[in-house]
């Protein structure tokens, strides 16, 4: 076993502090990565403070892993010691189902091993995630990273990223479509840099006026300040797709009535408390309200590669795993540009 130190959040009230575990020693098609960055998504923080329920403590989150290659089992092919190497929100499923012969891992039928709060297939072996030094992963579920990016800015793209790419090649998001991003936070932001890197016009939505500025840096056409009712109005059937990446409770309507006929609205954020479902907004030109979780480990790879090409990283604030709780409390606050990253430099002392 492979003594590792880590930080963990105990119960759903405490803040996260430090916290030792165990990885497995690699078997035939394992690898280990020393983990250098790890993202925060604001999935850590509903799942550290149970707001999902299910939570499991001890539990250290973190699925946004990037690191390099220390050793590999003796079947594996994927990857060499010394490569650069991540790991996303899942670390195994069944393999035989038909998502995962699709390469749709995160919708496997049977179990989805996701990194932390989860456990291995075998049911009772609990995951622990990236706020650590290192993970034991199987190849087929380890992704490549690119020399072409600074490592920290790529670790977001394991969630925040493949999160927002996913649904905009499901939705065939391309020139000349119309796109609204609701939110700029971790997922808002890559959601506007990889539509606008799609082709397709991006309008954010935000809550916060301050972010204006940063909306059009990042690739923006237009921004549109959620509560201003008149400048929403002006733009009523005009959106061909909208993303949604709110982490908190919040109306729906005013973003599905930007949408044409037939037009989709998808959700990425998970609020702790349902939403309500504007029936007669849907209803009136047929649109669509549809949900998307995270993205399978083919179309990981594909966004992480489309990134290199693109020269397309994440807007990070690296912060010390001392940190993390200050960090937590300003998620909440929309106060993050626009990516925590943990320094795990800062865990190894
Ligand atoms: P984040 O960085 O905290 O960003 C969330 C953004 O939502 C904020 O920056 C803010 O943007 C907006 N917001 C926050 N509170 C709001 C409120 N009360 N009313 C209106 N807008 C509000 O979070 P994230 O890491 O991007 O994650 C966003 C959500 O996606 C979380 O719920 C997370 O759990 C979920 N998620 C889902 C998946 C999936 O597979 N579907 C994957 C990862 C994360 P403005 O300041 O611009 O308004
Ligand atoms: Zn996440
Ligand atoms: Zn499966």
């Amino acid at each position: 076993m492979l003594e590792t130190r880590a930080y963990a959040a105990t119960d759903p009230r405490s803040p996260l502090g430090p916290f030792s575990l165990h990885r497995r020693e690699p078997g035939p098609h394992d690898v280990q990565i020393e983990i250098d960055w790890c993202g925060v998504c604001h999935s850590d923080l509903h799942q550290a403070r149970n707001e999902w329920g299910g939570a499991t403590y001890p539990m250290v989150p973190g699925h946004e892993i990037a690191g390099r290659v220390a050793r590999v089992g003796a079947a594996v092919t994927k990857l060499r010691p010394g490569d650069l190497a991540g790991v996303g929100c899942f670390v195994d499923s069944c393999r035989a189902c038909e998502p995962c012969r699709r390469s749709e891992e995160q919708y496997c039928e049977r179990h989805t091993a996701f990194t932390y709060s989860s456990t291995e297939m075998d049911g009772v072996t609990v995951t622990q995630g990236g706020y650590s030094t290192r993970i034991v992963v199987d190849e087929n579920y380890a992704l490549r990273l690119s020399d072409a990016l600074p490592l920290e800015v790529q670790a977001p793209l394991l969630c925040a990223g493949i999160t927002t790419w996913s649904p905009l090649r499901k939705w065939k998001v391309g020139p000349g479509q119309r796109v609204g991003v609701v939110g700029l936070g971790g997922l808002g932001h890559m959601a506007v840099k990889l539509a606008a890197s799609l082709g397709a016009e991006v309008t954010l939505l935000s809550g916060s006026p301050q972010k204006r500025a940063d909306a059009h840096r990042l690739g923006a056409h237009e921004f549109i300040l959620s509560s201003d009712a008149r400048a929403l109005a002006v733009r009523e059937r005009t959106f061909d797709f909208v993303i949604d990446t709110v982490s908190a409770d919040h109306p729906i309507e005013p973003f599905v009535k930007l949408l044409r006929t037939d037009g989709t609205l998808v959700l990425v954020g998970a609020p702790e408390k349902p939403l309500a479902l504007p029936a007669m907004a849907i209803l009136l030109r047929r649109r669509s309200v549809s949900g998307s979780l995270i993205g399978g480990i083919r179309e990981t790879q594909e966004v992480l590669d489309h990134c290199a090409a693109h020269k397309i990283g994440a807007d990070v604030e690296v912060i010390r795993i001392e940190q993390i709780n200050e960090a937590y409390e300003r998620l909440l606050k929309s106060d993050v540009r626009y990516r925590f990253v943990i320094d795990i430099g800062s865990l190894r002392g």
